[in-house]
């Protein structure tokens, strides 16, 4: 474990850190205690000033979120954890999970106290069976310590967790069609607006945050806004999990501030493997366009990478050198795409099926030296049919790779078809072999 802000993965390597004994026996749980002696608003406001954004992809304000949800509305309020991490290159929620289920449940504690919700859900991806059996222990731990239930430390407040099992559909990660999963219809995203706050679980106001940033909270409760606030960049406050993957000594989760460099996490990792360099590399996971060695110093953080003409997305860092040819790992990505689309707008369900087609086309051989830019300009036209387009982020996401893929690569597309095909021996790669 290599960690610059020790704060989630502080416990990672403890040993059977996933104890609601080891947790405790480390001050787990005294945030909770803290948050009950608050009021619900002063909570609210310790999570605004700490500069918390959304660490699911989008980077919204976590405490502002929390402000959306109307009080006078009648209904009960719900908490909803977005745990059905699944974008291709994403891997720090289930490590956190595993390693540290009860960091988790304390902090859903104390987001439905402040949010003024009774009942909560962690919608879990289904295919991650272990993940599921340690939530659950987890859950049935805290019930037992007194800290889910009735009158939660005598405090009056009563919340009831449950963990609820997807059933693998990458749709159902974005937060409506996830709702509607959770309601047990078939995964499909609603529109928006209304937002979740203010029309969400059974209709009514919901909050639904990522596993990290509900993580993220006991911290800040421990700590203080201004302890959160004090690390990371002006408007990318406090730290997250960096996941290296791919091409790189040694891959894995670092916790580092927003705002650190490609070339510092690099480093912590023992380099690219040896004898290769750095040819390009996703900021936040597949969905987030692709970046190059020219932006290896560039801040990691939402406004920096922005930029950059990416996004921060998952901090999903897939890692590729020179031996990776592009053309077969968008061809990849897109095929996954094409297979998660959930069908429910033409953009997302003919466009991504069109990509494939026109990338598959020149990967294996079948365009002409007269004809690839022809290719190229029909398939940069299918993106934008679908950017902007689709019901929901995941025909967005399609495109991402796709189109930055031929901005820093034209060359390597017009190679496949002078060549007559792909070029690269993909066993050197290793990677989509
Ligand atoms: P978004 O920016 O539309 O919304 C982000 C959050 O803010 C949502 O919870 C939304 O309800 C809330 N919100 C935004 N505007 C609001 C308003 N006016 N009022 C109330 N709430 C409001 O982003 P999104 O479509 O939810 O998610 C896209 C992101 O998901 C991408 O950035 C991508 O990186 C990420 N993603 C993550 C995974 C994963 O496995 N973690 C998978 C795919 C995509």
């Amino acid at each position: 474990m290599h960690t610059l802000t020790p704060v989630l993965t502080d416990n990672w390597d403890a040993d059977r850190s996933w104890t609601i004994e080891s947790y405790e026996a480390r001050g787990g749980y005294g945030a909770l205690k803290t948050a009950l002696g608050m009021s619900q608003d002063d909570i609210i406001t310790a999570v605004k000033d700490s500069g918390l954004r959304g660490r699911g992809g989008a980077g919204f304000p976590t405490g502002m979120k929390w402000g959306f949800i109307p009080q006078d509305n009648p209904n009960p309020k719900y908490l909803v954890v977005n745990a059905d991490e699944s974008e291709p290159g994403t891997c720090k929620d289930i490590p956190l999970m595993m390693a540290s289920p009860h960091t988790l449940v304390e902090g859903v504690i104390i987001s439905s106290y402040a949010i003024r919700a009774n009942t909560a859900f962690i919608y879990v991806r289904g295919e991650v069976l272990h993940v599921i059996r340690r939530l659950q222990k987890a859950v049935q731990d805290a019930y037992l310590a007194g800290h889910l239930g009735k009158n939660i430390h005598g405090s009056g407040y009563d919340l009831d967790l449950v963990v609820h099992a997807g059933a693998g559909a990458y749709i159902c990660g974005e937060e409506t069609a996830l709702l509607d999963s959770l309601e047990g219809r078939r995964g499909q995203p609603r529109l928006r607006p209304p937002f979740p706050a203010v029309a969400g679980l059974y209709a009514s106001p919901t909050v639904v945050n990522n596993v990290e940033s509900i993580a993220s909270v006991p911290s800040i409760i421990a700590n203080g806004a201004e302890w959160f606030s004090s690390m990371g960049t002006e408007r990318s406050k406090g730290y997250g999990i960096f996941s290296l993957s791919g091409h790189v000594t040694r891959p894995g989760q670092y916790e580092a501030p927003l705002g650190i460099t490609l070339r510092t996490l690099i480093d912590l990792a023992g380099g690219m493997r040896e004898g290769h360099e750095l040819k390009f590399w996703t900021p936040g996971g597949s969905s987030t366009p692709l970046l190059t060695a020219e932006h290896l110093d560039i801040p990691l953080d939402f406004e920096g990478v922005g930029a950059a003409g990416s996004m921060l997305g998952t901090r999903a860092i897939q890692l590729f050198d020179e031996t990776t040819c592009v053309v077969r790992a968008v061809l990849r990505w897109t095929e996954f795409y094409k297979h998660e689309s959930c069908g429910k707008c033409t953009p997302c369900r003919e466009g991504t099926w069109w990509l494939v087609q026109t990338l598959s086309k020149i990967e294996h051989g079948g365009g002409t030296a007269e004809g690839i830019e022809a290719d190229l300009d029909q398939l940069l036209d299918q993106c934008d049919n679908i950017l902007g387009r689709a019901f929901c982020a995941l025909g967005d996401g399609a495109t991402s790779p796709i189109s930055s893929s031929i901005q820093y690569f034209r060359d390597e597309f017009l190679e496949h078809a002078s060549n007559g095909g792909c070029p690269f021996d993909h066993a050197a790669s290793t990677l989509f072999a």
